[in-house]
């Protein structure tokens, strides 16, 4: 389990500041600051969309 978790972590570091978005997967430099200031790894369109509708 631990070295699973290690793997992921390695993972995510390197996934985490590639600018794509979770959301719409489009890459764009937003991404990378929000994900910085709220800790979404959304762009600004998907954030304004979580914004308004959360669920
Ligand atoms: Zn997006």
């Amino acid at each position: 389990m631990t070295d699973k978790f290690d793997y992921n972590s390695d993972k995510l570091d390197n996934e985490e500041l590639n600018d794509i978005c979770d959301e719409c997967e489009k890459k764009d430099e937003t991404v990378t600051q929000n994900l910085i200031l709220m800790g979404y790894k959304l762009c600004n369109s998907c954030r304004i969309s979580k914004t308004l509708f959360p669920l």
